[in-house]
């Protein structure tokens, strides 16, 4: 019997193993640093609530297990700053809706984990003021991924029973975890509420579940989808559980993205991704190669313009008045924002905060905003058409091997952001997307992206589960 079966029998203390669980976490955060805040008291208070009440917690999915949340993630009562110093010391007054699904199915939260500023960023590297930036955990001197890097990282790290919610805008779920050798789940859009997010860009987020397994990423994710009324884009689709998955590839038509093996993509990774797809071969999977040619040229800038554009509108509301950090009023309005703006975001908020204006501006909206709202459009058509022949698509997850802290200070934003160029298509159409371990390459993970039609989640999961526990 596990430790966790115990804890769920009832014969093993929860209070007593939460704090030894805690305990492990934050051994963990010491050497790799993935917490922004680690939640204690309330994982304990949690704790005890369950024992209190453990008839009414008793096989529920997720009593026992550990859960902890990307900090864009609102927790109530612990910090939570999506990385940003602009927003340091917010404790927000309420849970988000995946926490209270989290807590009502008896998973204990502890902690928000380590991301880029509002999840600006691939690497973890543009973390805001004053944050630490998390660890590979494979090479300490290479980045985990990100921007969910805290949470991929703590995923492959964390020594006892854990998942984690992330989240993705445009990859920030399916790179971390490729570079941190885990599974993870970046859901349709709509699936999952986005209420108690603190918004990147509002029609492209997307909360979902990283863990070592595929089973560990299912029963998160059926535990926090389902419609939820304080959320307008969330889809009425029914609640699917997960329940009985079973490993299933047999006669799955598998459509391999020609564009993808680029020479952009390193060697490793084209090897490590090309024995994943051997690998479901094996297994009764027709593979096919599909040219997806207009979604991997253009998915790039189409992002960018509307991350951007979405997100300096997002980041409007902290001008030093209503949300966020404050200042002294000296001067005039206009003076004062600036002055608690310029303060407290990073370099690429900023950044954002002026190619996002810049490309809704009047004048220059058709020619940006506009044009790349249509482009997304005729992206979604080229996938859909895919999904007519296949099951899903495959590719590598990230162009690269995790790389090395001193080798991503010398990329320009732009080569920054060509990273994602295998990521942002599935995001853009807000088409679900899984990446699956496929093995390792030098030391270090290589991941697989295989993405499918809109809900099919399950499909994906069943595929995945060839590569559960390799
Ligand atoms: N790397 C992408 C960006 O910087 C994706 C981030 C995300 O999904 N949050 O926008």
């Amino acid at each position: 019997m596990s430790i966790l079966d115990e804890v769920r029998s009832g014969k093993e203390d929860i209070v007593e193993y939460a704090e030894e669980c805690m305990q492990k976490a934050k051994g963990i955060d010491r050497e790799y640093r993935y917490f922004t805040a680690i939640a204690e008291e309330s994982a304990i208070g949690q704790a005890r609530e369950i024992k209190k009440n453990f008839q009414k917690y008793r096989g529920k999915r997720l009593l026992g297990v550990m859960v902890s949340a990307k900090d864009a993630i609102c927790v109530k009562g612990v910090e939570s700053c999506a990385g940003s110093r602009i927003l340091k010391g917010y404790r927000p007054l309420f849970d988000a809706t995946v926490i209270e699904r989290v807590k009502r199915e008896g998973g204990i939260v502890i902690g928000k984990t380590s991301q880029d500023e509002f999840g600006f960023g691939s690497f973890s590297v543009n973390v805001g003021l004053g944050f630490p930036i998390p660890l590979n955990p494979f090479d300490r001197g290479r980045s985990c991924g990100g921007s969910s890097g805290g949470a991929a990282g703590l995923a492959r790290k964390a020594d006892f029973p854990h998942i984690a919610l992330g989240e993705s805008t445009g990859g920030s779920i399916a790179a971390p975890s490729s570079f941190c050798g885990v599974f993870g789940l970046t859901p349709t859009y709509g699936k999952v509420s986005r209420y108690g997010l603190i918004d990147y860009g509002n029609s492209l987020d997307k909360i979902g579940s990283i863990g070592k397994s595929v089973e560990e990423v299912a029963l998160l994710q059926g535990t926090i989808e389902g419609h939820d009324p304080k959320d307008s884009t969330s889809l009425s689709h029914p609640h699917e559980g997960y329940k009985e998955l079973k490993r299933n590839v047999k006669g799955m038509r598998i459509g391999v993205i020609k564009e993808a093996f680029s020479d952009a993509v390193e060697k490793d990774v084209q090897k490590g991704v090309r024995s994943g797809i051997a690998r479901l071969e094996e297994e009764g999977a027709v593979v096919e190669e599909v040219s997806l040619e207009f979604p991997i040229r253009y998915s790039l800038a189409t992002y960018y313009l509307l991350a951007m554009s979405e997100s300096s509108t997002n980041l409007a509301r902290y001008c030093g008045m209503r949300y966020g950090q404050a200042g002294e009023l000296k001067g005039n309005f206009n003076e004062y924002f600036s002055e608690v703006r310029s303060k407290h975001f990073g370099e690429e908020a900023k950044r954002r905060i002026i190619l996002g204006t810049f490309a809704r501006m009047s004048g220059f909206r058709d020619a940006y905003y506009i044009k790349a709202a249509k482009v997304r459009t005729l992206i979604i058509r080229h996938y859909r058409k895919a999904f007519g022949k296949y099951d899903a698509l495959a590719s590598p997850s990230t162009p690269l091997l995790p790389p090395k802290f001193t080798d991503i200070e010398k990329l320009t934003p732009l080569q920054h952001y060509m990273i994602d160029v295998p990521v942002v298509g599935p995001n853009l159409a807000g088409l679900p997307h899984l990446n699956v371990p496929v093995g390792m390459e030098k030391g270090l993970p290589v991941g697989m992206l295989l993405i499918g039609d809109h809900l099919q989640e399950r499909k994906l999961l069943e595929m995945g589960m060839v590569f559960d526990g390799e």
